[in-house]
């Protein structure tokens, strides 16, 4: 605080003048005397306590407080008078103060002490915080509603991602049940073919209820178990489901698996389900017979560098580049019935083990998705 000196004009300010100072003030600036009653109360007070300076003169301070301060503020003054403790003297502080018309409003308090000769006093400047509160209060609304428009589109890219899972083991299993029933339509009941339809039928479902399962794993765990793996067999587990897929549309599939491939520590379904979103969409990309006739590779290698990895290749037209890295977002598709999922969930798969999956243009035409994943 600073001192005035004799000298200086400051202190031969009239009280006019330091009235109209005090009136030019943006904040409220209540004066009280020792016994807490009000002394002044300047333009900006009346205004923010609706009351004029006449109203108020002479009233314990207490008229400008609300409960609890109200009841607490003489024990205040009593405290400092007997103790010379400072609560509030000289730092600020919040504060909740009430208008004329009864409504409470926050404030900010700043309190300074006046002394003159063996009388003291208190000078209040008071800030009415109400339009930052609502400001802030509109902020929290609205954090709030973003984190629920965050959740529900969570929901809903799950919902989309259970759907996507769930109907290629669907489809399959139509695809078995209208082939067995084929089957008992004919002459003589093959029952070979009959036993492979009723396995395929199983293994699906079976399929479906894993896929089930791992979305319970995920709300449990948020992580499916993972165990030591051989990618080979990995992936060699899956090629029945692969070549159900590619085999509809006549299109022809090579393998191969890298000898000696270190482990891997994952999730075999997820890993498959990978396996299974690339090849389809390879599937629905070789559209013309000459793109189709050349079939769709699938191999297995390891390097230091990139680790244990897996890709798909096919011959069509590659992803449009217009698609850039969008492919692996959320419901980016091309396709007219495209749910634009299966690359933001294998994305997500890959990802939760470690590893990186990517695209890159095939030199021969065509689309090549690339999963590495991290030697255990
Ligand atoms: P969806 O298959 O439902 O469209 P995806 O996330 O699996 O969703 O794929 C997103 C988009 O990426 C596809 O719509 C397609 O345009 C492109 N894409 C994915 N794989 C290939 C591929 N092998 N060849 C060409 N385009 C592809």
């Amino acid at each position: 605080m600073s001192t005035v000196h004799a000298s200086q004009p400051w202190q031969r300010m009239s009280t006019a003048a330091l009235e109209a100072l005090l009136d030019a003030a943006v904040d409220a600036i209540v004066m009280i005397d020792e016994s807490g009653a009000i002394v002044s109360f300047n333009n900006a007070a009346e205004t923010m306590f609706g009351y004029s300076a006449a109203e108020v003169l002479g009233q314990p301070i207490q008229v400008l407080m609300p409960e609890p301060y109200r009841s607490a503020h003489a024990s205040y003054l009593e405290n400092y008078r007997a103790t010379g403790q400072k609560k509030v003297i000289g730092t600020g502080r919040e504060a909740a103060a009430i208008h004329s018309s009864g409504r409470v409003f926050p404030v900010w308090l700043s309190v300074g002490e006046a002394r003159s000769g063996t009388t003291r006093g208190f000078v209040g400047i008071i800030r009415d915080l109400s339009e930052q509160r609502a400001l802030e209060e509109e902020r929290r609304a609205l954090e709030a509603r973003l984190a629920h428009v965050g959740r529900f589109s969570l929901m809903s890219e799950m919902a989309a991602g259970i759907a996507h899972e769930i109907n290629q083991p669907l489809s399959a299993i139509v695809t078995y049940s209208q082939a067995a029933r084929r089957l008992l339509d004919g002459k003589e009941l093959d029952t070979d073919s009959l036993a492979q339809a009723c396995k395929g039928i199983s293994d699906q479902a079976q399929r479906a209820a894993q896929v089930i399962e791992n979305l319970r794993n995920f709300i449990r765990k948020r992580d499916a178990e993972k165990r030591e793996l051989d990618l080979n067999a990995v992936i060699n587990d899956a090629m029945s489901l692969v070549l159900a897929d590619t085999d509809r549309a006549g299109i022809p599939v090579s393998s191969s698996f890298a000898a000696d491939l270190p482990k891997i520590e994952g999730n075999a379904v997820q890993l498959q389900q990978v396996l299974l979103n690339l090849t389809h969409n390879a599937v629905d990309a070789l559209q013309t017979p000459a793109q189709r006739a050349k079939g769709i590779e699938i191999r297995t290698f390891s390097s230091t560098e990139a680790g244990v990895c897996f890709e798909v290749r096919d011959h069509g037209p590659g992803v449009p580049p217009q698609l850039g890295e969008g492919m692996f977002h959320p419901f980016v598709t091309t396709k007219p019935e495209g749910l634009g999922v299966g690359l933001a969930i294998s994305r997500t798969i890959v990802n939760s083990h470690g590893g990186t999956l990517t695209y890159d243009s095939n030199s021969g035409g065509g689309a090549v998705f690339t999963v590495s994943l991290p030697i255990k």
